[in-house]
């Protein structure tokens, strides 16, 4: 059983009737309708081994752990609010617990986002780092992007470049030992040898990595504009397969239009590939407009100050066709997107 199967199986209701709940699980955030203003909720977790390595420099984890929270803010439209800080630690390392909280509240202040609770404890021994966050940010009613939405004939957009987080990912991975490698959390695509090493420029792409930057001033401008937006945590066309679930329609995507950096081009083809369309941890924002809006989709990346991509379309025809330059398909069956639970 997979993540999304597990969750819609054992963890999808409808909402109780009377609720303030507007939109449950399926979604960036969750809604809750207060009448003169949306909520929009999200948590998000990060484990020791799973999503970190062992040992993570603890001012960016600081910046990553609410980091990857105010992304799915972003990718609903709404203005970040307040957070809620969970914490099972292993033990109370007071020059950790400072550069954790130096990353995690410099990253908060910049986005006028309180610290609102929280609930520490200590993990059992030898248990995992564990963070959780959860988020809450606002939205005028009705205001919020979801999903779901995205109509047939809608361009298809990305913001910044996509790939890199995934590239760093691979890099790290090769230089830690194959046992604790074996413990990290990656695309479930298998990991592919031609890497290059020594190379200044996969260092500075670590920063995508470990300082993802979220977009939240690009979502805020794209209410009422896109049909529909997901942020991007685990994988192009595993992100874009949310999009058109729940927005019961197709996609085309044209590979030679998806941004990437001179660095994950300079990569082997298949490298290259694997980690635009299905890396994953790039916290950039797809999204879906009316051509009508290109100008003016346009117009909202120059304001946030972030590159905006159009990268394809949405059609009827149900599924996802990735084409190359020619027009010709592209084979992309074997790039699954992240899945905690898949076999
Ligand atoms: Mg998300």
């Amino acid at each position: 059983m997979g993540e999304f199967e597990l969750i819609a199986r054992y963890f999808t209701r409808p909402p109780a009737a009377g609720g303030m709940v507007a939109r449950g699980v399926g979604d960036d955030c969750a809604v809750l309708d207060l009448g003169d203003r949306w909520l929009a909720l999200t948590t998000d977790m990060l484990v020791e081994g799973r999503h970190f390595f062992a040992g993570a420099e603890p001012e960016a984890l600081g910046h990553k752990a609410l980091a990857v929270n105010l992304s799915d803010l972003a990718a609903a439209g709404a203005a970040p609010r307040c957070f809620f800080l969970a914490l099972a630690l292993p033990q109370a390392d007071e020059v950790w617990l400072a550069a954790f909280s130096r990353g995690m509240l410099a990253l908060a202040d910049a986005h006028g986002c309180t610290l609102a609770g929280g609930d520490t404890t200590r993990s059992s021994a030898g248990g995992p780092l564990t963070i959780c966050i959860t988020a809450v940010g606002e939205t005028p009613p009705g205001a919020a992007l979801s999903r779901a939405g995205a109509l047939v004939g809608d361009d298809l957009w990305v913001s910044g470049e996509v790939g890199d987080a995934a590239l760093a990912l691979e890099r790290l991975r090769s230089a830690v030992a194959p046992a604790q490698a074996g413990a990290q959390c990656l695309c479930s695509t298998t990991l592919g040898p031609g890497l290059r090493r020594g190379d200044g420029a996969l260092d500075a792409i670590r920063q995508r990595l470990d300082r993802p930057e979220p977009r939240v001033a690009l979502g805020l401008r794209l209410r009422g504009l896109a049909s529909s937006c997901i942020d991007v945590s685990d994988g192009l066309l595993g992100d874009l397969g949310h999009i058109r679930e729940r927005s019961g329609v197709g996609a085309e995507l044209l590979w030679s239009a998806v941004p990437r950096s001179p660095t994950l081009r300079a990569q082997p083809p298949e490298v290259e590939q694997r980690c635009a369309l299905a890396g994953g941890d790039d916290y950039e924002v797809l999204f879906t407009a009316a051509p009508a809006q290109r100008d003016a989709v346009q117009t909202a990346g120059a304001a946030a100050g972030v590159a905006v991509k159009r990268i394809g379309r949405i059609t009827a025809e149900p599924g996802c066709r990735v084409l190359d330059a020619d027009g010709r398909m592209i084979d992309t069956a074997g790039l699954a997107s992240f899945d905690h639970f898949a076999p």
